[in-house]
């Protein structure tokens, strides 16, 4: 997470893009990040939104006036592909799908994610937790509130995507591309029709998508090095405008996808050379940079700021540049060379 040139929800109005697209910015109550873009689709059986939004009140309010004011009737609906299963995209999904009998879509891997948060009780996410915690270095007292950190379930999707998938848009050609990384389903949709790619939270103009790892010990996968294939697969797909979910469109997805991995490959870097004795994941997420002070961070952005690191940890010890000290707890990393 990057600073950023924030633009207020305020400032945002529903707009026609052309070509049969329209944006409608949907407020995040209480969020920095301020919106969310859902965009609707034209086609002659009802359109189809990317994303939905959070699930509030004055979200869904925004929704359907913002819908409107594009001539879209949120009760024609015809589906919604959500980019990934957190609640700011796929939280009104399924208050869509009351309305209209939409069908919800989404890739395989976060249906899964779905399924097992709808499936956890607030005393094993407790549990899960802070033994998370615990093996990373943190004391007790740094555990948020469980109100705090449990995601809301969205609803389960009633179609599971694959990477190549296409849509049901009739007289569009919208196609699922896999983007693993922010989340291990995440998708973004390429209008291959009119060059034009629906980056979710893949790809946004001015600042980064959390890269986390969960819990921040797991060894079996690397979400980093998905998220940079990832990028290497959007800059593949030729010339596309980017639609993101956040923020702004801007005009050249690949030129973005270029710098994002330049950035994580620089936070690598110093990332390395400071593991050089070994540390807990917690002590080398204290002494990394962050957009506030270490000191300054609520426990949940602590949480984050250590999945972040813990990605990047987990990326560097893959490509053989620094290793997890056998048989401690909590977990500690030191440089290989070192
Ligand atoms: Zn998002």
């Amino acid at each position: 997470m990057t600073r950023t040139r924030r633009r207020p929800y305020a400032d945002q109005r529903p707009q026609d893009l052309g070509g049969g697209v329209s944006s409608v910015p949907v407020p995040i109550p209480g969020n920095p990040l301020g919106y969310t873009l859902v965009y609707a689709i034209d086609s002659p059986a009802g359109p189809v939104l990317v994303d939905a939004g959070w699930n509030h009140h004055d979200a869904w309010q925004a929704l359907h006036t913002g819908l409107a004011a594009v001539s879209v009737d949120v009760r024609n609906v015809r589906g919604v592909v959500v980019t990934h299963f957190h609640p700011d995209h796929a939280g009104l999904a399924g208050r869509v799908r009351e309305e209209s009998g939409a069908w919800i879509a989404m890739h395989e891997a976060d249906a899964q994610l779905v399924k097992l948060i709808r499936g956890l009780g607030e005393s094993e996410h407790r549990d899960f937790q802070s033994e998370m915690m615990r093996r990373a270095g943190a004391g007790a007292h740094e555990m948020p509130s469980v109100a705090d950190v449990r995601p809301e379930a969205p609803a389960q999707p009633d179609l599971e995507l694959r990477d190549g998938d296409l849509i049901d848009v009739p007289g569009r050609v919208l196609r699922a591309v896999h983007t693993p990384g922010h989340t291990p389903g995440h998708l973004c949709l390429h209008l291959e029709d009119a060059a034009r790619l629906f980056t979710g939270d893949h790809i946004l103009p001015d600042i980064t998508p959390h890269i986390g790892i969960y819990p921040y010990d797991r060894d079996d996968v690397d979400p980093l090095a998905d998220f940079l294939s990832s990028l290497d697969r959007v800059a593949g797909l030729g010339p596309a405008e980017a639609l993101p979910a956040h923020e702004w469109t801007f005009p050249d997805a690949a030129a973005r996808a270029a710098e994002i991995r330049s950035h994580h490959e620089d936070k690598l870097e110093r990332l390395a050379a400071l593991v050089t004795e070994p540390l807990t994941i917690w002590e080398i997420a204290a002494r990394m940079t962050w957009n506030r002070s270490w000191d300054d961070l609520s426990p949940v952005l602590r949480g984050m700021a250590a999945g972040e690191a813990a990605a990047h940890l987990r990326a560097l010890e893959a490509r053989g540049l620094i290793r997890r000290l056998p048989e401690v707890d909590p977990v500690r990393f030191v440089a290989v060379h070192s």
